[in-house]
């Protein structure tokens, strides 16, 4: 027997020896051949202490099933295809059925069902789920294409799906493109960006992550504590963490396009309003953000920001800031470039 792992123990009527008994159950890797290439993959068995050596494994029909799956799997993963679960969450994120999403893309009624279960899907088909996972403008085009697939009462029902999404997704796209628009000055490596162009995605990951760990976390503080990111990787590895652009402003940094940069579908900002009646943008953290896109070293540089800040009021981080040589050095309006910013005092 090869090296394999106990996952445990069960009691079951065995097969091989007829027997009631405890067999265990086993993990090793396997190799297969799968469109003509060797995959490595893990399988899983049942051993039979009682049985001959050349006959003392067996598997049940749902454990080859769930072998074969994730034999699928790992090609995909290999290949760059999207797994059996992930067709799935495209699917039930449209909330469609297998029949339905393979009739809206114009295949065989039973191709989504065999992807999900049973075969590996061609590029082609790869792409197309992709097409339409990304984007419900594409689902709608293909709804519209192949119309004649479904009653008018089904069509209405999935346009109505499709319409769901497109509105979340519509709202995000939106806001993104206004807040990009606000850069279209800096889309060049500078010292304005600090060496990175603008990443919507990392901004928004850094802002949730600030806010899972500064409770009472309000825009005021929030934007001094982003130009301490950016400055702070600056100093660090010569170039900026999210792209954004600060200003010189009475309050200390502020970056170029901060309204709509609050406006971020995305993110998690809520009005409130203060003792003196005026509001407050209080920013929450996001739920089910990806935080993925923040590598390790990121994070640690989030983190010294975090630790320095977290219990500071909005009046004392700009108090703080004022007496950093970016603040000094510059004039109410001008870009602070991070060739001051670098020069922020240890913390
Ligand atoms: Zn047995």
């Amino acid at each position: 027997m090869e090296t394999s792992t106990l996952i445990r123990k069960v009691h079951m009527d065995c097969p091989l020896c007829d027997k009631t008994h405890e067999v265990e159950e086993r993990k090793r890797f396997a190799t297969i051949i799968l469109k003509g290439e060797e995959v490595t993959y893990e399988e899983r068995f049942y051993f039979c202490a009682n049985a001959d050596t050349d006959e003392n494994e067996f598997e049940t029909g749902s454990m080859t099933n769930a072998n074969l799956l994730n034999a699928r799997n790992a090609y995909r993963v290999n290949h760059g295809l999207l797994t059996s679960d992930e067709i799935v969450a495209i699917r039930e994120n449209y909330g469609l059925s297998q029949v339905d999403l393979a009739r809206l893309l114009g295949w065989g009624e039973a191709t989504i069902s065999r992807y999900e279960s049973k075969a590996i899907q061609d590029e082609a088909y790869d792409t197309m789920l992709r097409l339409i996972k990304d984007n419900p403008l594409i689902a709608l085009e293909f709804l519209k294409k192949n119309a004649v697939k479904f009653s008018a009462q089904k069509r209405a029902e999935i346009k109505a799906k499709i319409i769901e999404k497109l509105d979340s997704y519509g709202k995000e796209y939106l806001t993104r493109q206004t807040f990009e628009g606000e850069y279209a000055d800096f889309e060049e490596p500078s010292e304005a960006n600090g060496f990175t162009i603008l990443n919507i995605d990392k901004t928004e990951a850094v802002i949730s992550y600030i806010a899972e760990n500064v409770s009472n976390l309000f825009k005021v503080k929030l934007m001094k504590m982003l130009w301490y990111v950016d400055a702070f990787s600056y100093k660090l590895n010569g170039c900026a963490m999210t792209g954004m652009v600060y200003r010189h402003n009475t309050m200390g940094a502020l970056p170029v396009g901060h309204y709509s940069l609050m406006n971020l579908e995305k993110l998690n900002v809520h009005e409130e309003e203060s003792y003196n009646y005026e509001a407050m943008l209080h920013v929450y953290p996001t739920k089910g953000m990806d935080y993925s896109i923040l590598s390790a070293d990121e994070k640690k540089i989030i983190d010294k920001v975090i630790k320095k800040f977290r219990d500071y009021k909005a009046k004392d981080i700009i108090e703080y800031m004022h007496k950093e040589k970016a603040y000094i050095e510059t004039k109410p309006g001008d870009i602070i470039p991070f060739s001051l910013a670098k020069e922020i005092r240890e913390f």
